[in-house]
């Protein structure tokens, strides 16, 4: 294969494209933990994930959801902080055929990556890989989260093929679902990149993939036909 190493984006491609209305998942995630005003606090938290994550559109600078928190005014309990969680369970399953191809590619000993724009910290990633049976196949993960920058600054595709022992990201693809942070950022550095396309992410003209697939299971017959 031309391929030694796949890295992944997490949210989308790794686990089934979920629309999440972020209003709302804070409305239940407060409302157990402040009985007096937990709509003020809910509201509070949605504007400032969204003023952070608009931060890492715009400048492609990390955020945390300790952050997003802190800027709230709210005090992440473990009880707040597990209500979260419970809440997003159902959005971070790795999808089956995600399973299967990280699977093929790691019998073929291709190393996989993961470099995920997230707020969360590499523990809660992990936990749900560990979940999955996959954490034992990944060679490496980035998470934005623990670094300064997001896709598609080139520095978080330089930590990603870093954590993967990359050095030659011509020898590399990348496979995500978003055409601006994912396709250019990738191609930006010079790796190869695949577009699992979803409807509601914002389109990117300029970013045209080396190839598009609807589903992960078509991933390993494309890069064994490179
Ligand atoms: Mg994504």
């Amino acid at each position: 294969m031309a391929v030694d190493a796949v890295i992944f984006d997490w949210g989308g491609t790794l686990t089934p494209w979920h629309t999440i209305d972020g209003a709302e998942m804070w409305r239940i995630v407060c409302e157990p933990h402040f009985p007096d005003d937990h709509l003020d606090r809910a509201a509070a938290a949605h504007v400032a994930e969204v003023e952070l994550w608009e931060l890492a559109r715009t400048e492609h600078r990390s955020a945390t959801i300790f952050g997003v928190l802190e800027q709230a005014g709210i005090e992440p309990t473990d009880a707040l902080i597990a209500t979260y969680l419970r809440e997003w369970e159902p959005h971070t399953f790795t999808d089956p055929d995600g399973i299967a191809v990280l699977r093929q590619l790691h019998e073929r000993g291709v190393k996989i990556g993961v470099l995920s724009n997230t707020m969360w910290p590499r523990s809660w990633h992990e936990e749900v890989f560990r979940r999955d049976g996959v954490l034992d196949l990944i060679d490496g993960a980035v998470y934005s989260s623990e670094i300064d920058w997001t896709k598609p600054h080139p520095e978080a595709f330089s930590a990603a093929m870093a954590a993967v022992a990359m050095s030659d990201p011509r020898r590399c693809v990348f496979v995500g679902d978003r055409p601006w942070d994912d396709i250019h950022g990738a191609q930006s550095v010079g790796m190869r990149a695949v577009l699992v396309p979803n409807s509601d992410v914002p389109t990117f003209a300029d970013a045209i993939p080396d190839a598009v697939i609807s589903n992960l299971s078509d991933l390993v017959p494309l890069i064994e036909s490179w």
